[in-house]
């Protein structure tokens, strides 16, 4: 079966690549439920073992089985995610529930927990390195959390709601896609008014990638309807466009979200009840840094009156504008962007389409690369390889002294085939438990696709989320830890984004601006004027940048801390959760509970949204320490976050961890101050 089924077979291509040319989608079926058995009867070896327990044959044996699995899961959720199909969603379909129950069979194997706890019990006294003994401890927080300590009954309960909600999960997700795909606003010439040359470009493609030759098409990608929300000066086709934008996941018939979700709450209440929380949210907080909803509650709260008060500063801004313009109008949530975009024109004079001939994709990469080499000592090399899609490109990488760190693809460009959004990923994580194995890391984006023989060129926020995602793939090349467990970004939910959000803050650093920010057509860098405008411009608009976040952060929070998760209706609570938050009508969710993908296409945001903003506490903070040394490279600061944060993986608890690179928690100021939130509410 191996020799006709290349996933099974040993990834021997170059770089430990599986050979994308011979991987047919008919192959994933067979051979996950190949590694299902193969992984199963390792796990089983070692709960029958008649051995004594020891960290050996159980901890580490645990740390060396499933590796088929994983090559086979690696690569599909690649696919996917980035370059779909009707039949990989079909796949996608059979083997969620099956890895589900895999994964709850393994974490509710008695005899398995049973030399777990054993050799918890004894921790102490079992002479284990510093990271073996974290190890042992994750691996027992992990089972209890899945609920290897209960009995039968309720342990038959929470696989099948796991079951149940694996294939929520991936419905929750496909139902979005099938929303996104199936809504274009397909524009003539005329109806273009306000549209910048790259916009236009954009939508030129999108017309013609959906068959409409010669048209232009405004999508429900974010890049597309946001571009077009800032910038058509047509309020009719803006509300239109924004009006399907917040109804995906909500048009009613088989695509609509809100039954998905009141069962998703339902069944995460239900678990967590019988895991002994009161709810979802205490649940999942108590294995984060942030430990309890309340302590995460308090930040958001902390931030929100404030937030709302500058926002509503804002609107009237934007009102007199309005006014000033000759409208007759109440500012709609369908006009703030663009509003908000002649301000900052008038204000900064500074044009985002100004600017995006500055912003390059391939300076962009270039620009995070070399971040990458003065922080970290790293370089990157352009590699031809064969890839799962024409327009994925990889580097090879390589620290100071020339050892090899992994490999990394970008896999830039929009495609109908590929869902929305910007992520990491990995096909390989670092471990050194099999030798020594560096990661193959990813980093998929949406950024519109340019016509055939222009540069792509990026908006100031796609270079941010460019750097973000780098910043992730840091955490994953840079690893540097012996158990797979414990490896890149396998870290606490609210710790994850320490590293892309803390990158981010090289983009704006003069120094990287300077050198990489060049007009495509001229090579001239950009203007000193130009720059500083766009420096200033940080904190413009921050009021509703901050609210259409939090006002997520916490609905989340509280949709998941209901005291009876069941009976939910969706339109009514987030009715009744804005209404309380007393929302600015002229701001919609960032994410509205119908098409909230992270914290119902999989989850893992669940009661974890907030963990944005307290990675930017950490985010805001840990710049700082680098600020305040004079140098936004010193090296010794540099080094420390390598090796307590980039490198250090799931090593430590996240206080310690930070606390060892920060020399102290982190304080809330150098957000608060980032975001221009200072002013008293
Ligand atoms: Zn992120």
């Amino acid at each position: 079966m191996a020799e006709q089924n290349p996933l099974l077979a040993r990834w021997t291509s170059a770089h430990g690549l599986p050979s994308f040319g011979e991987v047919k989608v008919e192959h994933f079926r067979p051979a996950f439920d190949a590694a299902l058995v193969a992984h199963r009867a390792e796990i089983d070896a070692i709960a029958g073992s008649k051995a004594a327990p020891d960290f050996a044959n159980t901890i580490e044996a645990l740390e060396r089985s499933g590796r088929q699995l994983n090559n086979v899961s690696n690569l599909f959720w690649v696919l996917a995610g980035a370059d779909t199909s009707d039949a990989i969603e079909e796949v996608e379909r059979d083997v969620s529930p099956l890895l589900a129950r895999h994964f709850n069979a393994l974490y509710l194997n008695a005899p398995l927990f049973e030399r777990i706890h054993d050799l918890y019990r004894r921790r102490d006294s079992l002479k284990l390195t510093a990271e073996q003994r974290r190890v042992l401890e994750r691996y027992h927080t992990q089972f209890t959390r899945a609920g290897a300590g209960l009995d039968q009954a309720a342990q038959d309960r929470l696989a099948a709601i796991s079951e149940r909600l694996a294939s929520l999960g991936t419905a929750f997700g496909q139902n979005v896609l099938a929303d996104e795909k199936s809504w274009a606003m397909v524009l003539e010439e005329d109806d273009l008014a306000g549209l910048p040359d790259f916009a236009r470009a954009a939508a030129l493609a999108a017309a013609q990638e959906r068959g409409q030759k010669g048209k232009y098409a405004i999508t429900l990608s974010r890049s597309s309807v946001e571009t077009f929300l800032q910038f058509s000066a047509r309020r009719d086709l803006r509300e239109k466009a924004f009006t399907a934008w917040i109804a995906r996941g909500e048009n009613g018939g088989a695509s609509d979200n809100r039954g998905v979700v009141a069962e998703i709450v339902a069944l995460r209440g239900e678990r967590a009840k019988l895991l002994g929380y009161d709810n979802f949210a205490d649940y999942k907080l108590a294995d984060q840094m942030a430990k309890t909803p309340a302590n995460a509650r308090k930040l958001l709260d902390n931030v929100w009156g404030r937030a709302r008060a500058r926002a509503e500063r804002e609107r009237d801004e934007l009102q007199k504008l309005i006014a000033q313009e000759g409208g007759n109008f109440a500012l709609a949530p369908w006009d703030w962007r663009y509003y908000a975009e002649k301000l900052r024109k008038a204000r900064y004079d500074l044009d985002e389409a100004e600017l995006k001939p500055y912003l390059t994709l391939d300076n962009m990469i270039a620009a995070a690369f070399e971040t990458a080499r003065r922080l970290f000592g790293l370089s990157f090399k352009a590699i031809d390889i064969a890839l799962y899609h024409a327009d994925a490109r990889a580097w090879e990488v390589k620290d100071a002294a020339g050892n090899d760190v992994g490999l990394f693809i970008g896999d830039y460009f929009a495609r109908t085939s590929k869902h929305s959004g910007a992520w990491m990923t990995s096909l390989r994580d670092q471990e050194k438990l099999a030798g020594n194995i560096r990661p193959i890391i990813l980093n998929v984006c949406n950024f519109s696709k340019p016509p055939p023989g222009e540069p792509a060129l990026l908006s100031f926020d796609d270079a941010r989320t460019l750097f973000h995602e780098f910043g992730h793939a840091l955490h994953g090349l840079l690893s540097d830890v012996t158990y797979p467990l414990l490896s890149g970004t396998s870290v606490a939910n609210d710790f994850v984004e320490l590293p892309s959000q803390l990158y981010e803050h090289w983009l704006e650093t003069p120094e990287i601006l300077k050198t990489y920010a060049k007009h495509y057509k001229t090579g001239t860098p950009m203007p000193q004027a130009l720059l500083d405008k766009v420096l200033a411009t940080r904190t413009f608009n921050q009021g509703f940048a901050t609210v259409e976040y939090t006002a997520c952060a916490i609905v989340d929070l509280d949709l998941h801390a209901r005291p009876k998760a069941d009976s939910l209706d969706v339109d009514q609570f987030e009715k009744h959760e804005l209404a309380k938050l007393h929302m600015p009508p002229e701001i919609a969710m960032r994410h509205r509970i119908p098409h909230f993908g992270h914290l119902f296409a999989g989850g893992g945001y669940a009661a974890g949204y907030y963990s944005y903003m307290w990675s930017e506490v950490l985010d805001a903070d840990a710049f700082e320490a680098f600020e305040e040394t004079g140098d936004h490279f010193d090296p010794a600061t540099a080094k420390r976050l390598k090796d307590y944060v980039y490198a250090a993986g799931n090593l430590r608890d996240p206080a310690e961890a930070y606390t060892k690179f920060r020399g102290r928690l982190p304080s809330v100021e150098p957000l608060l101050k980032k975001r221009g939130l200072t002013e008293a509410a």
